[in-house]
């Protein structure tokens, strides 16, 4: 039975802010695939986008006021304290060894990050350490791309409990409940233009971002 090992999920992205739709995903993500705990990953240099305009401190600081008290999620600074650019394997290589070669192991990404996948460093790496997840995401449901289905088609698994029979080297697509078509850039633009984010973001990160004027004169 594989109840009785742990399931730890890990959740990287630029979080730049985090907001509604990354939180709301989280939870629901916490309760479908039972975890113990996810790991919400800030990411330092993300490689394949362009520097964010608000400091890694900042952004992880959002990211805290953001989780607050909700059970199961954690705001995970690993990838700040790394020099250079953050690797999702590397940071999928330091939870295994952390939680062992029992515990299920899970990266979850959108939609949207899933179809730039064969762009990253080494990505069928990441099939030695975890399991990957795919959530569906608002305003994308295109194809895949050649490369990308024979990167994952020989991994797809159909359910949650056949994906946590072993530790890593399974590729499942999920639909949470609710989806929210929200993203971190819509709220940029917004605070550029002065408008309100108000039920885009949390109370405490609303406040945040006004109390410190983020993201006011970025882009
Ligand atoms: P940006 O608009 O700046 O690209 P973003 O809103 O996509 O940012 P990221 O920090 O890049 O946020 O996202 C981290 C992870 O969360 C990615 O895997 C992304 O696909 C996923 N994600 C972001 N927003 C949502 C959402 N509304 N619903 C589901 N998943 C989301």
């Amino acid at each position: 039975m594989s109840l009785k090992f742990q399931r730890i999920g890990m959740l990287g992205g630029t979080f730049d802010p985090i907001h509604l739709g990354h939180l709301r995903s989280a939870v629901e993500l916490h309760e479908a695939l039972s975890l113990d705990q996810l790991h919400m990953i800030p990411a330092q240099q993300p490689p394949l986008r362009d520097q964010p305009q608000v400091s890694a401190r900042q952004r992880l600081a959002l990211l805290k006021a953001g989780i607050g008290d909700t059970p199961g999620l954690l705001a995970d600074d690993r990838e700040l304290l790394r020099d250079g650019p953050s690797y999702s394997t590397d940071t999928l290589a330091e939870l295994r060894a952390e939680y062992g070669e029992n515990t299920r192991l899970v990266m979850v990404i959108g939609f949207d990050a899933f179809l730039r996948l064969t762009q990253w460093h080494q990505p069928a790496r990441i099939f030695e350490f975890a399991h990957l997840v795919v959530i569906a995401r608002p305003g994308y449901g295109d194809p895949l791309p050649a490369p990308l289905m024979e990167l994952v088609e020989h991994r797809v698994v159909d359910s949650v409990e056949e994906l946590m029979q072993r530790s890593c080297g399974g590729f499942l697509s999920l639909e949470l409940p609710s989806l929210m078509a929200i993203s971190a850039t819509y709220i940029r633009k917004r605070l550029k233009a002065g408008k309100s984010v108000r039920y885009l973001v949390p109370p405490p990160v609303e406040q945040a971002i006004a109390r410190y004027g983020l993201y006011q004169q970025c882009e």
